[in-house]
């Protein structure tokens, strides 16, 4: 069994397959609602209960922060606070349909400049995601998880409900060929999101199966040569194998979508001073100018320095 939460869809006024639910509301939820629930299993031990309770109120929590983004799910009413063995939110579903089903029902690439569009919405959502401490990696960014209204783009959720298990086991990561290498080997850091951006939008353009990883810089212009050869060489750096070789964050992406250019340098979060990419410290302030990581002593993975859960095998570290 995968999830600790559950989703149903609300129709009309009534909670469909959630009996449990309308006492909890103030108010009939408006149709068309999507209602996740946490329910307490007796089976779990008290560790677990606190993990799967931390991940829930967090993805509601970082959902609540994040509203003033257009790309993030709208919260209808948080409901975490009202009982020790359910959990509850609610949220309205994203508008339009999936940029897969988008994709496949135009079947033809998508014009550079809308999707340098939704490679900015999205870059912004990634850059906040990315300055929670510990940073919040998504890891499944695709076409099938995103949702387009037109100009607009969404995610389904932020993946954290979803992606933990209640048989203990670690997240299942399957290989779509939008998820980082890095990531499928169990060391999700915010560049997995960078790699999986890159696939996406690649995919929006070619409207061909995604890439091998590091592709060569003209790939995508090769393909298709509407797209100009500064978004082909930006993608292609994404896609690097190796995490090291792609951007060093997501506002740098921004950046480089809005000068439509690519360039080496990178901004330090702490004083500003623009770096080369390639640096460790900042030049101006000596700060790490990227997440640093550590060895998690329990599974020996990876994992973000200021992390307090490992991502891999979940043991709380600090
Ligand atoms: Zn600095
Ligand atoms: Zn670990």
């Amino acid at each position: 069994m995968r999830g600790i939460g559950r989703s149903y869809r609300a129709l009309d006024s009534e909670w469909v397959a959630a009996p449990a639910a309308p006492d909890a509301a103030d108010a009939p939820a408006p149709p068309g609602l999507i209602l996740t629930e946490l329910r307490r299993n007796r089976g779990w031990s008290p560790e677990a209960q606190a993990y799967y309770r931390e991940q829930f109120t967090r993805e509601v929590n970082l959902l609540a922060k994040l509203q003033d983004l257009p790309a993030v799910p709208r919260l209808y009413q948080d409901l975490t606070e009202r009982g020790e063995d359910r959990l509850y939110f609610v949220a309205i579903p994203p508008q339009g349909e999936s940029l897969r089903a988008a994709l496949d029902k135009r079947s033809r690439p998508f014009p550079p400049d809308v999707v340098i569009d939704w490679g900015l919405r999205l870059g912004e959502l990634l850059a906040r995601l990315h300055d929670e401490a510990p940073p919040h990696v998504l890891g499944d960014l695709a076409p099938e998880t995103l949702y387009t209204d037109g100009p607009g783009v969404r995610v389904a959720d932020l993946g954290l409900i979803r992606s933990v298990r209640t048989d203990g086991l670690p997240p299942e990561r399957e290989d779509t060929g939008y998820a980082a290498p890095e990531y499928l080997d169990g060391r999700p850091e915010p560049r997995s999101d960078l790699f999986s951006l890159a696939a996406t939008l690649a995919v929006l353009l070619i409207n061909q199966p995604p890439l091998s990883p590091s592709p060569d810089v003209e790939a995508l212009h090769r393909i298709n040569d509407r797209i100009p050869p500064w978004l082909s060489h930006l993608i292609a750096l994404n896609l690097s194998e190796a995490p090291y070789d792609r951007y060093a964050s997501a506002e740098d992406i921004i950046a480089d979508l809005r000068r439509q250019q690519v360039t080496d340098t990178t901004v330090c979060r702490v004083c500003g001073a623009t770096n080369r990419r390639t640096e460790i410290y900042c030049q101006e302030c000596s700060r790490p100018l990227m997440q640093t990581t550590r060895l998690c002593e329990e599974c020996d993975h990876d994992m973000p320095v200021n992390a307090r859960f490992c991502p891999t095998c979940g043991v709380q570290v600090s």
